[in-house]
């Protein structure tokens, strides 16, 4: 059993094609055609959770939960804190505050009607809060969120806010109103932020570095987030050619080694959700 730190951990609920690096091919209005693996996959991520005894945020996207339901029945029955992952995962920075509202209100109202349970928290689709897109977090306030975590303390060309907090911090807005954000986990290398525990680093990188990068977090006296897609622990999943939003895309790096790794973090780290490492 880990001991030490609790860490947060977290899955993002969406399809292999619901990803930004394939909007270019995949338009919002055609997932319907696509094939659905988000059930199966997140009940993998469940079994896993239930073998190891930990409990995370699943940050759901609504488009999916209005489809399958009974997922966010199930998650919350295993004892884990529902959150949003907004409505049609458009990325913020390419949204009006207008728009972003009503993608973020339907999302929370329809995840409340399911689970009979106020919705707390927030991570948008690809970590799009940016210099650009620093409005949403009013948004997030207005419809009665209590804490982000899309905020990545890094330098990327699609995503990052280089000079934010790395740790959990509260952001008090102009109008005195405060947010509670837990960052995405980083480690300092070479004088910069870098990336440590979830989605294509967790898949490109060893698994030691990892570890390695998430203690050090946790001797610095901080906890980290880990986080994870449904889609990633999916070999199998179709393939589509995509150039990605880089001109090239990690998406189907590493998906075989994605279970491995989680059960180890599982093993070497203890977990909760972020509701319960922020306080709240
Ligand atoms: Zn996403």
């Amino acid at each position: 059993m880990a001991t030490g730190t609790v860490n947060a951990f977290s899955v993002d609920v969406e399809d292999w094609y619901q990803v930004a690096d394939f909007d270019a091919v995949v338009g919002f209005a055609d997932w319907d055609r696509y094939e659905s693996r988000v059930a199966r996959n997140t009940d993998r991520i469940l079994a896993l959770c239930d073998e190891a005894g930990v409990h995370g945020t699943f940050f759901v996207l609504t488009w999916n939960a209005e489809r399958h339901p009974d997922i966010v029945r199930r998650i919350v029955a295993a004892g884990h804190e529902i959150a949003s992952h907004g409505y049609a995962h458009r990325l913020i920075y390419e949204q009006t505050p207008e728009t972003f509202r009503d993608d973020i209100t339907r999302a929370k109202a329809t995840l409340e009607d399911i689970t009979g349970t106020a919705v707390l928290g927030y991570r948008a689709p690809s970590a799009s809060v940016t210099p650009r897109s620093l409005w949403a977090l009013d948004v997030l306030l207005d419809v009665g969120l209590r804490y982000d975590s899309s905020i990545f303390p890094i330098r990327d060309t699609l995503y990052g806010l280089p000079d934010a907090d790395r740790f959990p911090h509260v952001i008090r807005r102009r109008d005195g109103r405060e947010l509670l954000e837990f960052p995405l986990a980083t480690t300092r290398l070479f004088g910069r932020n870098v990336p440590l525990a979830g989605g294509g680093w967790l898949r490109v990188f060893p698994y030691r570095y990892t570890r390695w990068a998430m203690r050090r977090v946790n001797r610095e006296g901080h906890p980290a987030v880990a986080f994870v897609h449904p889609w990633e622990l999916d070999p199998e999943q179709p393939r589509m050619r995509t150039a990605g939003r880089r001109g090239f895309s990690t998406h189907y790096v590493g998906l075989r080694g994605t279970y491995g790794k989680l059960r180890r973090l599982f093993r070497d780290f203890r977990f909760a959700p972020l509701r319960d490492v922020l306080g709240l």
